[in-house]
C-alpha cells in the first residue's frame, strides 16, 4: 500500500502543478494517466461503476466526483483533484484542493482549514482509539472555523478494494465506532463547505455540488494505523 500511495502522491503533484488558468480538466486527467503509465500502476477510478476517468476534478461549488472534461480552469478557481492507483493489488486514494491563480482570503482559509481538519482526523488514527474520534476531530476544526462539514459523503476503509467497510464519517455520528487496531488502513477525506452542508447530485449521476452554490474543499489521505501511530501512505517516496 506504500507503493500505491507513492504513485497517488505523484499523481497529485503532477496534476496540482498542471492546474493553471486555461487548462481543461480533461488535460489534468491526461497528466494523471501519464503517471499511472510511467509507474505501471492501474487505475481504480476508471470504470468504477462506469466512471470515465482516472481522477475526479471538482471545481468551486463541486464537492466531489466531478468528471474531467471540457471545463477550462480560470484564475480564482479552486479545484479538488482526487487521485487513485492500484499497485500489486493494493489501492491508494488521496485528494488535494488547490488554488488556480489568486483566490480571496476567505477561500484561502477554507483550503487551509479543510487540510488542517484532515490532519486533526489523522492524528486520531491510533490503536486503541475509536474510529469516530476521527470525525469528531475533523468536525471540531472545520466548524470551529465557521465552515460546515458534508454529511452525505464520507471516508472509508481501503485495501484490496478502494472502498471497504467501515465508513469514516467526518463528523461525530453519535456512537464511538469500532476500536482501532494496528494494520487497519483508512481513507480519511473531509469535505468542507463555506456555506451550508447540504449537497445535490447533478444529472450526470456523479457530480456532487453544494446545495447553496457555496465553495467546497476536499482533502484526503490513505493512512495506516501502526504501532508507531498513524502513517500517511499517500506521500512521495
Ligand atoms: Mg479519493
Ligand atoms: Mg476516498
Amino acid at each position: 500500500m506504500r507503493k500505491a500511495g507513492r504513485v497517488v502522491a505523484e499523481m497529485l503533484e503532477a496534476t496540482s502543478s498542471a492546474a493553471r488558468p486555461g487548462v481543461t480538466t480533461a488535460q489534468l486527467d491526461r497528466v494523471a494517466r501519464d503517471v499511472l503509465e510511467r509507474r505501471s500502476a492501474r487505475s481504480n477510478f476508471l470504470g468504477y461503476h462506469g466512471f470515465p476517468a482516472v481522477i475526479c476534478t471538482s471545481p468551486n461549488n463541486v464537492i466531489v466526483h466531478g468528471i474531467p472534461g471540457e471545463y477550462v480552469l480560470r484564475d480564482g478557481d479552486i479545484i479538488s483533484l482526487d487521485c487513485g492507483a492500484i499497485v500489486e493489488g493494493y489501492h491508494g486514494d488521496a485528494a488535494v484542493t488547490v488554488a488556480v491563480g489568486d483566490i480571496p482570503p476567505l477561500t484561502e482559509k477554507l483550503l487551509r482549514v479543510t487540510e488542517e481538519s484532515l490532519h486533526a482526523g489523522i492524528g486520531q488514527l491510533v490503536a486503541g482509539n475509536r474510529l469516530h474520534d476521527v470525525g469528531y476531530a475533523v468536525q471540531t476544526v472545520a466548524e470551529g472555523a465557521g465552515f460546515s462539514v458534508v454529511r452525505g459523503y464520507v471516508g472509508h476503509g481501503i485495501g484490496t478494494q478502494m472502498h471497504e467497510e467501515p465508513a469514516v464519517p467526518n463528523y461525530w455520528p453519535g456512537t464511538p465506532g469500532p476500536k482501532l487496531r494496528t494494520g487497519m488502513v483508512f481513507a480519511v477525506e473531509p469535505m468542507v463547505n463555506i456555506g451550508a452542508a447540504g449537497t445535490a447530485l447533478l444529472d450526470d449521476g456523479w457530480t456532487v455540488v453544494t446545495a447553496d452554490g457555496s465553495l467546497s474543499a476536499h482533502f484526503e489521505h490513505t493512512i495506516a494505523v501502526t504501532d508507531d501511530g498513524p502513517e500517511i501512505l499517500t506521500v512521495p517516496g
